[in-house]
């Protein structure tokens, strides 16, 4: 069974390429971070090694060994996978090396199964010269291999990778499914359910974890509350936040990016707040704030911070100078009124 959720679309076609025996060499899995990629991924190795007629059934042995990453024919190849070095941080980039091993592996039989999978996990994060060496696998593929390549952007791939590739996308699961899911199977309380759903924006990887680990809603309170201070922040502290990001960014574009996104979000709830629509917020649980804030910035000013907020993303995201471009969303989010009416005031 695809224990992936929330992904109906994708796993039909997946499903049904199996059933027609027309799969493609290579597959690019695109979607938000903890969309359910890597599920979806492993569900599919596992389709093509079940030794079961109902593939996949999630119990025989290959299918058990493939979820526990103990198959010898299922590798995950990523900025952290490299050979033994022991370090739990991310490297920049996968790198060539990885991509040689990987093209000496694939030359091979099968060991256990019957199909090779490799999935080269975040692979925005090939460089140009592991993203051409690649190419070469890509071009003329060996037989009983498939390549599943999970991005969260496919304009950061080579456009020759993009266009060898079958493109599978996946989008936000819906809130009624992840709360569903939360309540139903991860035994988690109704009201946790509702609120975790609306938070993770789609993200049900997401929310699974923030269910089990009270530190990703801390982590997301602490972020909010440092958007909040912005408000009424002096220059000097907006530009030591901005560059505080600019050096995140560069180890982690992700978390940079999922902290944008959560002061859009914070921005879009003010907007409906302001327009008396407070049964549309996310942050169900931070209403009273979101009410407080919203007073303080008229329709105009809110609109304008969302517009900064989305116009940053839209630049980071086609490879614009990091510090530049948040320094400018600093300089870019209005103060709140009463703020402004103290400091004119003094
Ligand atoms: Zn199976």
């Amino acid at each position: 069974m695809w224990s992936v959720i929330g992904q109906s679309q994708a796993v039909e076609l997946l499903r049904y390429s199996l059933k027609s025996g027309r799969l493609a060499h290579a597959y690019l899995f695109v979607g938000q971070s903890n969309v359910g990629k890597m599920t979806l991924a492993i569900n599919l190795a596992q389709a093509l090694n079940c030794e079961r007629e109902e593939r996949p059934c999630g119990q025989c042995t290959a299918c058990s060994r493939i979820a526990t990453g103990k198959h010898a024919d299922v590798q995950i190849i990523g900025r952290s996978s490299d050979t033994g070095s022991g370090e739990s941080a991310p490297k920049k980039e996968i790198s060539i090396a990885q991509i040689r091993e990987l093209q000496q592996i694939a030359s091979l039989q099968p060991y256990e199964g019957r199909h090779r999978v490799f999935i080269i996990d975040g692979a925005e994060y090939l460089n140009e010269e592991s993203s051409n060496c690649l190419l070469n696998t890509l071009e003329e593929p060996p037989s009983l291999v498939i390549i599943v390549m999970l991005t969260i952007h496919d304009g950061r791939l080579l456009p020759t990778i993009v266009s060898r590739c079958q493109r599978v996308e996946l989008f936000p699961v819906p809130t009624g499914i992840i709360e569903q899911e939360l309540s139903e199977h991860q035994d988690v309380e109704p009201d946790k359910s509702r609120l975790l759903a609306k938070l993770s924006r789609g993200s049900i990887g997401w929310a699974i974890s923030a269910s089990q680990n009270d530190n990703l809603l801390q982590e997301r309170y602490s972020k909010l509350s440092e958007l909040q201070e912005l408000s009424s922040a002096s220059l000097e502290d907006r530009f030591s936040v901005a560059s505080k990001l600019a050096t995140q960014y560069s180890k982690s574009r992700e978390s940079v990016e999922s902290t944008l996104n959560l002061w859009l979000e914070w921005w879009r709830d003010l907007l409906l707040a302001r327009a008396g629509q407070r049964e549309y917020i996310t942050n169900i649980d931070q209403e009273d704030a979101v009410v407080r804030y919203s007073e303080g910035y008229s329709l105009p000013e809110i609109r304008h911070s969302m517009e900064a907020i989305r116009s940053a993303l839209e630049q980071l995201s086609q490879n614009a100078n990091a510090r530049l471009v948040l320094e400018v969303l600093m300089l870019s989010i209005p103060n709140r009124v009463e703020e402004r009416i103290e400091r004119h005031g003094a």
